[in-house]
């Protein structure tokens, strides 16, 4: 008997999951994302799959902009630098790329309906650093708003995450923007037990991956 204990994903077990998660959670018709916001390197390919589920009858794609985060310990490679050590003291999560505000690419925040997007939930690390880091992103922003439009209601932004897989089990960290969750934009396709999970991207041999990928049953 196999003491292999981790759950192996297709490519097309991550494509019917994210159709599925989409209709089941009407996403385009309920929170309407305007902007994609994709956590590499796992959830660049879900973001991409989640647009053409989610793409509205005539309208323009929903632009997808990547950020990187990595928990410090994932990186200890790059040695002990200060970016590293910050990391470490604080939320144990470092940007390795973030959106872009200034020119050539302008990313507006302010009044948009954001999904952020990442292929799973552990112990809610990631995700908590990156609705936090939005969250002083948009706090700005929306300064520079009521600057430039004095008397102007300022628009409302609101946070949306999705993941293909939640595991069940205790949490690091809560989400800081509590909103989220009252109001149900935390979607995740699936809740797993805590086991690691292998994902077709991360394949070396891909045949045998999806062979073993065969035994999951996808909600
Ligand atoms: P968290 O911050 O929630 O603990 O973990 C987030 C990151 O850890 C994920 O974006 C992913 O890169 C990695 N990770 C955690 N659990 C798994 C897993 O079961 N499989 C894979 N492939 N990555 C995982």
């Amino acid at each position: 008997m196999s003491n292999d204990t981790k759950i192996y994903i297709s490519y097309n077990q991550v494509h019917e999951m994210i159709k599925n998660a989409v209709a089941r959670y009407r996403i385009g018709q309920e929170f309407q994302p305007d902007l994609i916001i994709a956590i590499g390197g796992g959830g660049f390919i879900p973001s991409r799959i989640l647009r053409t589920f989610i793409k509205r009858q005539g309208n323009k794609n929903i632009l997808i902009q990547a950020i990187g985060l990595s928990l410090y310990e994932d990186i200890h490679d790059i040695s002990d630098n200060s970016a590293v050590a910050l990391a470490k003291a604080a939320n144990q999560v470092i940007k390795t790329q973030w959106l872009s505000f200034g020119p050539p690419v302008a990313t507006t925040l302010v009044g948009k309906n954001i999904l952020i997007v990442d292929e799973v939930d552990d112990t809610r690390t990631t995700l908590s650093y990156a609705v936090q880091e939005l969250r002083k992103d948009i706090a700005e922003q929306e300064k520079k708003f009521i600057k430039e439009h004095p008397g102007k209601k300022v628009p409302e932004t609101r946070l949306g995450i999705f993941v293909l897989h939640n595991k069940k089990k205790e949490k690091k960290m809560q989400l800081p923007d509590e909103s989220i969750v009252r109001a149900g934009r935390y979607w995740a396709a699936a809740e797993t037990e805590d086991r690691w999970i292998v994902y077709p991207w991360e394949a070396i041999d891909i045949e045998e991956h999806t062979q073993k990928s065969m035994a999951n049953k996808i909600v």
